[in-house]
């Protein structure tokens, strides 16, 4: 990763008209921290680097940073970084854990923040007091920063307090401006090579640290990842029909039923015109068909208004340790072809289709063919 050097010489410099930033007032530790946070594009840095930025110039009791994953019946919210009894940690803010998430419900002060969209708190017993922001982008939650302050906690920092939070959802905000298909509001194309990537790494690691014992298999998981690319049937012909400003309606109708039918720590993107890609968590490779299944059945049951009943394609392949983003889709794309050529509207297993002799395998870039 390549370092951002610059302005950091001008605050470390110990020159006799500059001050050492340890002692220096909380007012220029912020624009340093707002320099470092603002050099970060990977969210899990920022992560990282917001939470250097109030241990340094707050001292808080405890602080933590949830990533919220709301949809029309629940929110689900990520512990992804913060400060707790151990000192401070950062998880991987791309891929979030089961086991450091929950219902936001559990929580009634972030439930409170998501339900009236401002900053709330609450005085604790010990006197000090609990601070919630929500942080909205693209008109969705999408964090929450939960910090608790001393009594004697100045106005000036409730101001740089406040301050930094609304940085951070400015800078944020831009990230997502970038990052999200403007019709429909899901991950764009752009991000999903970084995504997949970060999805690899930590299959990776996670095996390592299963083969060195650190680790446990849960029972009856897979450790390896699918990925699906969803085509919907015929969609030139509800465009010729309707109109492109219709078959734009079908697109964000069809992207919210996508997001209600999968979890909320599986990845999706908009590919490009109808197509849609999903990268699902760990699971078996019956598990996984029926869960591509309930979806292309729950866009079949839906009545799209205008235009009465779509129905999609599905082919899914599993991620392979050495696979490129293309690679994988590639597979991905043969099973969506031989649903296509097989009457549509009917979800396609690579590895299922190679087994029955249905498809020819591939060899992988390190010229292995792999079979699951
Ligand atoms: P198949 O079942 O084989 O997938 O048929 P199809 O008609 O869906 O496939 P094809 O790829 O030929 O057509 C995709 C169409 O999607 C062509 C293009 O007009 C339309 N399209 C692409 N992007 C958009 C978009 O953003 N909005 C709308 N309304 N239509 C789009
Ligand atoms: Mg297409
Ligand atoms: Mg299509």
């Amino acid at each position: 990763m390549k370092k951002m050097v610059f302005f950091r010489p001008f605050v470390i410099i110990n020159a006799p008209l500059l001050i050492p930033l340890a002692n220096a007032p909380p007012m220029l530790k912020l624009i340093d921290h707002i320099v470092r946070i603002s050099a970060r594009r990977d969210r899990t840095e920022i992560n990282t680097a917001l939470v250097e930025a109030m241990l340094d110039i707050f001292g808080p009791r405890s602080l933590r940073i949830y990533r919220c994953f709301s949809s029309t019946t629940h929110t689900v919210v990520f512990s992804c970084a913060g400060i707790g009894p151990e000192g401070s940690f950062s998880h991987n803010a791309y891929l979030p854990e089961r086991d450091f998430s929950w219902p936001i419900t559990r929580d009634p002060l972030l439930r409170q923040a998501e339900r009236e969209a401002s900053i709330v708190f609450k005085l604790l017993e010990d006197g000090s007091q609990r601070l919630v922001f929500p942080v909205h982008s693209l008109e969705s939650l999408i964090y929450l920063v939960d910090i608790v302050i001393s009594e004697d906690f100045s106005s000036e920092n409730r101001v740089l307090l406040m301050g930094l939070v609304e940085y951070f959802t400015h800078h944020i905000a831009l990230l997502d401006y970038g990052e999200a298909d403007t019709l429909t509001g899901l991950a764009n194309r752009k991000t999903f090579d970084k995504h997949l990537f970060e999805v690899m790494g930590k299959a990776a690691s996670d095996e390592l640290s299963m083969q060195k014992g650190l680790r446990r298999r849960k029972a009856g998981v897979d450790s390896r990842h699918w990925l699906a690319v969803c085509d919907i049937d015929f969609f030139k012909r509800i465009n010729d029909t309707h109109g492109h400003l219709i078959g734009d309606e079908v697109l964000v109708m069809f992207a919210r039923l996508m997001r209600e039918s999968f979890r909320f720590d599986d990845q999706i993107f908009r590919f490009g015109g109808e197509e849609f890609v999903a990268v699902l968590q760990p699971a078996k490779q019956a598990n996984v068909q029926a869960a591509f299944d309930r979806f292309r059945e729950a866009v079949a049951a839906h009545t799209f208004s205008r235009v009465g009943h779509v129905t999609v394609s599905i082919g899914y392949s599993q991620l392979l340790t050495h696979d490129t983003p293309s690679d994988v889709i590639d597979r991905a794309d043969e099973a969506l072809y031989f649903a296509k050529q097989h009457g549509r509207n009917q979800t396609q297993c690579f590895e299922v289709l190679v087994e029955s002799g249905k498809l020819a395998p591939k060899a992988t870039n390190k010229g292995e063919i792999e079979l699951f």
